[in-house]
């Protein structure tokens, strides 16, 4: 059974099938989904899907490209929302200098404002970074606490800066960008990591796998990215879904009973 660690199905993009297409998941093989919230607004849909559904769970945070929306009110707010029975991890939060559509020092505000709360509550984190890796890996390190977990998502740095995330103990998230024949860089981060530290992910609707690549993404691709790791690890696809399913238990559930 497959653990998705990084989906997005409030997107508009599920708005005319969501619901089947969220059964269709259920039946196929995907064990539980973390929908992570990136907006104030998507805090809220997030979380009502994970009412709704049994088997998905919320990560809330605010991404950098939309830290400009917080303040000291909304983010009492997003504290209350830590707080709810079903959230699992705070994100997907951290620095976005491809997009670049707030100020650096405003992203590192945030970033280190909700890395603080997930410390404080103590929740993992989801770490989203582009085009951003020395900064985000100084305010990780600056933050750094044996207690505070996480996952890098959609990593996309070198081999040597997954080293210094696994030091700290954390996760690395692997979606479809590692079935693209271009993603020489990947393929060599997945070939150093250690099986125990791999968390399967889609980030859909973006970033589908081949064969699918260019349409819309979800977790019933997740098979393919399954398959992409274990060829690079020789290992069996079955050995990857089981392990990467109980790296993403451990580190979103925290052992706690569900
Ligand atoms: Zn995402």
């Amino acid at each position: 059974m497959i653990f998705e660690s990084h989906a997005h199905y409030d997107d508009e993009a599920f708005d005319s099938d969501r619901s089947e297409l969220l059964s269709q998941c259920q039946n196929q093989g995907i064990e539980y989904i973390v929908n992570v919230s990136a907006s104030l607004g998507s805090v809220k849909s997030t979380l009502a899907l994970a009412e709704e559904y049994p088997f998905i769970y919320a990560a809330v945070g605010i991404h950098p490209d939309e830290v400009g929306e917080l303040n000291e009110e909304n983010f009492a707010w997003l504290k209350e929302q830590c707080r709810h029975p079903k959230t699992v991890a705070a994100g997907e939060i951290g620095l976005d200098y491809y997009w670049d559509k707030e100020n650096h020092e405003t992203q590192k505000y945030w970033f280190r404002r909700q890395m603080d709360l997930a410390k404080e509550l103590e929740l993992p984190i989801i770490v989203h970074s582009r085009e951003a890796c020395a900064d985000t890996l100084e305010e990780i390190k600056k933050a750094h606490t044996p207690k505070l977990k996480g996952v890098i998502h959609c990593f996309s740095y070198a081999p040597e800066t997954a080293r210094e995330y696994l030091e700290m103990g954390y996760y690395i998230g692997v979606g479809g960008v590692v079935t693209f024949k271009n993603a020489k860089k990947l393929k060599e981060v997945v070939k150093m990591l250690p099986p125990e530290r791999i968390l399967l992910e889609t980030d859909c609707p973006y970033l589908a796998p081949v064969p699918n690549r260019g349409k819309r993404n979800s977790s019933l691709n997740l098979p393919y990215v399954a398959e992409a790791v274990a060829e690079l690890k020789g290992m069996e696809t079955e050995e990857v879904i089981r392990i990467t399913n109980e790296n993403a238990r451990k580190l979103y559930f925290q052992g706690r009973e569900l």
